[in-house]
């Protein structure tokens, strides 16, 4: 065997080498993700693995779009896979079986002003307008609580929100507000 063959051996195995690495060391990126959601507004209820094989599942995505939707107008609006995540990974962290109770999802702009001439504490352009934001409650679970694992993660806003029970999430920038009382 010449050199060069040896050597160019040694660099595909090298490389085969390498992938495999690669994939132990992504394993729990590829690992199945589940959501299950209560849409506290209208009743709906969805159980879904939305992430499964390494890829997002359309259905589960557009079921999740669906459930998310402002139920004051109807109107449907792509929800960040990356919300989906977020939610996901703190009931993970939370170590609950029960369902998240979703207050709000996508909000449309007409929605969006009506609330924002009404109250203060919505943005004029707020990320649930862009799919990116969700109101959330877990039965059993304190809201300082919801609150506290969601700021750990840093992956966006957290607002606290005890005197409405709820926590608002989003995957925009980094940040806090809200009440600090448990
Ligand atoms: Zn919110």
């Amino acid at each position: 065997m010449s050199i060069a063959r040896r050597s160019l051996l040694r660099g595909a195995l090298g490389l085969a080498g390498a992938s495999a690495f690669t994939r132990l060391g992504c394993a729990a990126d590829l690992a199945p993700r589940s959501l299950s959601l209560f849409n506290l507004h209208t009743g709906e209820s969805l159980q879904a693995i939305f992430f499964e094989d390494g890829a997002y599942v359309p259905d589960a995505l557009s079921a999740a779009d669906r459930l998310l939707r402002d139920f004051r107008t109807g109107t449907i609006h792509p929800i960040a896979p990356g919300l989906l995540d977020l939610v996901a990974t703190i009931t993970n962290r939370l170590d609950t079986r029960q369902a998240v109770q979703v207050i709000c999802g996508y909000r449309s702009p007409q929605t969006n002003a009506a609330l924002h001439a009404r109250s203060n504490a919505v943005a004029a352009h707020s990320l649930h307008m862009d799919g990116m934001a969700m109101d959330i409650r877990i039965p059993g679970v304190k809201l300082a609580h919801i609150r506290d694992v969601a700021l750990s993660m840093q992956r966006g806003g957290v607002g606290f929100y005890p005197g409405s029970d709820f926590v608002h999430v989003d995957v925009g920038r980094v940040r806090r507000w809200g009440g600090n009382a448990a």
